[in-house]
C-alpha cells in the first residue's frame, strides 16, 4: 500500500514537473522564436532597404525561422533524464526498500514465534521482541497456550502414573521406579503385600465395600511407611512398597508394624482384612525388574501357604517365615 501510494504520488508529481518543463520550455521558445523572426524579418527588411530593385523573395528568411523553430521545440533529454527519470528513479528504490525493511521488520518475530515453537524452545519465546501490537497478542496467545498445555501434560502425567481408585501411585510408576533403582544399581528392599481372602469380602459385602476397604488400606499404608519408602498399588488387592537404601530388617519392621496394625484395625465391611507379604532386597545379580519381583512374589506365596496373615522374608536362599 505504501508503495503503491508513494509511486503514484511521486508518478503524479513528475507528471506535473513534467508539464512545468515544458511550460517553461514553451515560453522561453515563444521569446526566442520572437527574438529570432524579429531578427530575421529585420535583416530581411534591412536587405530590402539596401537593395530595393534586388526582387528578394521572404521565404529563405522564413524558413530560417522555422528551423530554429524546430529545434527548439525538442525537449533536451539529459532534461528529460535529470529533472524526472533520476528523482523517480531514487524516490521509488528508496521508498522499495523501505518497504522491504519494514516487510522484514513485521516477519521476523512471527518467524522466530513459529521457529521457537517448532525447535520447542518454549523459553526463547520471551526474548521476542514484539514491536507491534498484533506480534505482542499472538505472543501472549502462545505463551499462555503453551502453559495451559504444560500444566495440562503435568495433570495427565500425574494421571497417568496414579491409580484411579486409591489415588496412590500405580504400577506403570512402579516399573519406572524399579527400573531406574536397578539400572543404577542402588539398593532397595521391596515388600509385595496382598490381602488375604479379599474375594470373600466382595462375595459377603459387595465390590463397592471391597472397593472402601481397598482405600482404607492404601491410606493406611501410605500414613505407615511415611517417607521412609513409596507405596504403589501392583494390581486388584495386591500392594508394592519400596524402599530405597533401606535394608531387608529395616523393610521387615516396617511390613511387621503395617501386618499387625492392618489386623486390628476396623475396616469398611466391619471384619478385619488381615495381609500377607514377602519381602526381599536388592542384590547385584539382580539385572531386571522382573528378577527382584520374581523373588518377592514367590516370597508372598510362601506367606499365603503358610496360612496368611504373615510375611516371608527372602536373603539369598533363605526363607524366613514371620507371624
Ligand atoms: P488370597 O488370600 O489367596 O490372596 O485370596 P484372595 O481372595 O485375596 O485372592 P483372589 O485372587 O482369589 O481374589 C482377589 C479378589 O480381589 C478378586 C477380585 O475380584 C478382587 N479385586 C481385585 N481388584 C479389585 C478392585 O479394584 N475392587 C474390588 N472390590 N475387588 C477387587
Ligand atoms: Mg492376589
Ligand atoms: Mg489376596
Amino acid at each position: 500500500m505504501v508503495v503503491l501510494a508513494t509511486s503514484s504520488v511521486s508518478i503524479w508529481s513528475s507528471y506535473r514537473k513534467f508539464n512545468d518543463i515544458l511550460m517553461q520550455n514553451k515560453i522561453a521558445m515563444q521569446e526566442n522564436y520572437v527574438k529570432e523572426v524579429s531578427a530575421i524579418t529585420e535583416s530581411y527588411v534591412q536587405e530590402k532597404l539596401r537593395e530595393p530593385n534586388q526582387d528578394k523573395s521572404i521565404e529563405p528568411y522564413m524558413s530560417q525561422v522555422v528551423d530554429k523553430l524546430l529545434d527548439e521545440r525538442v525537449v533536451s533529454f539529459s532534461v528529460l533524464i535529470k529533472s524526472i527519470i533520476v528523482p523517480l528513479l531514487l524516490l521509488l528504490t528508496t521508498v522499495l526498500a523501505l518497504a522491504v525493511w519494514l516487510a522484514l521488520k513485521i516477519t521476523r518475530p512471527l518467524k522466530k514465534l513459529s521457529t521457537s515453537l517448532e525447535k520447542e524452545e518454549i523459553e526463547k519465546l520471551e526474548e521476542i521482541n514484539d514491536w507491534y501490537y498484533e506480534a505482542h497478542s499472538l505472543k501472549e496467545v502462545v505463551q499462555n497456550m503453551v502453559i495451559c498445555s504444560e500444566s495440562k501434560i503435568f495433570d495427565l502425567t500425574d494421571q497417568l502414573n496414579l491409580d484411579s481408585l486409591t489415588g496412590i501411585p500405580n504400577r506403570r510408576r512402579m516399573d519406572q521406579i524399579l527400573n531406574e533403582l536397578i539400572i543404577n544399581k542402588v539398593p532397595h528392599a521391596m515388600v509385595l503385600i496382598d490381602l488375604d481372602d479379599f474375594k470373600s469380602i466382595n462375595d459377603t459385602y459387595g465390590h463397592t465395600v471391597g472397593d472402601e476397604v481397598l482405600k482404607a488400606f492404601a491410606n493406611h499404608m501410605q500414613e505407615n511407611i511415611d517417607k521412609q519408602g513409596m507405596c504403589f498399588r501392583y494390581g486388584g488387592e495386591e500392594f508394592m512398597v519400596i524402599l530405597p537404601s533401606a535394608t531387608i530388617d529395616v523393610a521387615l519392621d516396617l511390613a511387621e508394624n503395617l501386618r499387625i496394625k492392618q489386623a486390628l484395625l476396623e475396616t469398611a465391611c466391619g471384619r478385619p482384612v488381615t495381609m500377607s507379604a514377602g519381602i526381599t532386597a536388592f542384590t547385584t545379580n539382580i539385572k531386571t525388574s522382573n528378577q527382584i519381583i520374581a523373588i518377592a512374589d514367590q516370597a508372598l506365596y510362601k506367606a499365603k501357604q503358610s496360612g496368611r496373615n504373615c510375611i516371608c522374608v527372602v536373603r539369598g536362599l533363605s526363607e524366613k517365615i514371620i507371624k
